[in-house]
């Protein structure tokens, strides 16, 4: 039997629906369908890895996902700030094990984080 994708390779694919921002050759920009902020894109790498920690072993992959969620950053002008999270792991409250960086901006943001 062939493993189901995971579901942020079916957006890649098209095969699940995504209000796609932004995109390169190597990352593609969606905005959360849960959205916690008035701006709350994923941005993730084409190439399927678990975590951003995996992607560091294709830096130029990684330097692209960041690039790119600081275009949509300026795009969505988010001149007072943004953050980026990457939760790695179960008891950080990782949900899709395909590397993802949160774009979150437009609201203050609380520290620490939940
Ligand atoms: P994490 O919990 O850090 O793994 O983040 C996964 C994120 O994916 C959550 O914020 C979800 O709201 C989001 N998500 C789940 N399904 C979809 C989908 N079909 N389209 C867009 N975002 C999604
Ligand atoms: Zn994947």
């Amino acid at each position: 039997m062939i493993a189901p994708m995971c579901l942020f390779c079916r957006i890649l694919e098209g095969e699940v629906p995504a209000q796609v921002v932004a995109q390169t050759e190597a990352s593609l920009a969606f905005r959360d369908i849960d959205g916690k902020a008035p701006t709350h894109v994923l941005v993730i790498p084409r190439r399927h890895v678990q975590n951003l920690a995996e992607l560091a072993e294709y830096a130029a992959e990684l330097a692209d996902v960041v690039g790119l969620a600081a275009r949509v950053a300026q795009d969505e002008g988010l001149d007072l700030g943004y953050r980026l999270v990457a939760n790695t792991g179960s008891q950080a409250g990782q949900t899709v094990h395909h590397a993802h960086l949160h774009l979150l901006g437009g609201r203050e943001m609380t520290w620490p984080p939940g």
